[in-house]
Formats: structure tokens, C-alpha cells, sequence
């Protein structure tokens, strides 16, 4: 049994996808992130060089600032790996991967801020 690249739903073997729909969406969301990977690392990059200045420095805000960026990152392209993709379907994928970003939001403004 396959499941759908898209939604996760059960699908005969051989198949990609539960229907039509599912493979457009899948699709645009592959394309949109295509253009999108350098932003992605971009930010990324930006997070973790913050992250590492304020923890060498040891300034609560700059570390909180960088988990934010790469929170928001995580949050605004959920690039998730192939893996997770075929297991749970790109839907719940992303979905988790946004989820993760907000809590690494948070975690970011807790650091940082209280
Ligand atoms: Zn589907």
C-alpha cells in the first residue's frame, strides 16, 4: 500500500497520488518552495549566526532574537525532508513542520525576553 504525496491518504501501489487535485497542489507547493530555498537559508543562516554571537557573548536577547528568525523561517518555508513527506503525506508534514516553528518561536521569545 502507497499513500497520496500529498494528503497521506491510502492509495493502490504504484499511484503518487489520490487524485488530480492532491498532485496540483503538491506541485505548486514543490515549485513555490524551489524559489524559495534561498530565503530559507538566508534566514537560517542569519538565525544561527545570532544564535552562536549571543551565546558566546552570553546575551539572553540576541539568542532569543536568533530562535526567533529561525522559528519564523521554519514557520514561513516548512522544507521538510523526503522522509517525513512520504510517511505522513506533504500536508501533515508541513503542518508539523509549522508547528515546530512556532514552538521554536516561542522558546525564542522565552530566551530572550523573560
Ligand atoms: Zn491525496
Amino acid at each position: 500500500m502507497d499513500r497520496c504525496g500529498w494528503c497521506g491518504k491510502k492509495i493502490s501501489r504504484g499511484q503518487r497520488f489520490c487524485s488530480d487535485d492532491c498532485r496540483e497542489r503538491c506541485e505548486r507547493t514543490l515549485a513555490r518552495d524551489r524559489r524559495c530555498i534561498k530565503w530559507f537559508l538566508l534566514l537560517l543562516a542569519a538565525g544561527v549566526l545570532a544564535l552562536f554571537a549571543g551565546a558566546l557573548d552570553g546575551q539572553d536577547a540576541l539568542v532569543g532574537g536568533g530562535m526567533l528568525l529561525i522559528g519564523s523561517d521554519i514557520l514561513l518555508f516548512p522544507l521538510v525532508t523526503p522522509e517525513t513527506t512520504a510517511l505522513l503525506g506533504m500536508r501533515t508534514a508541513r503542518w508539523l513542520g509549522r508547528a515546530l516553528g512556532a514552538v521554536t518561536m516561542a522558546a525564542g521569545v522565552w530566551i530572550g525576553w523573560f
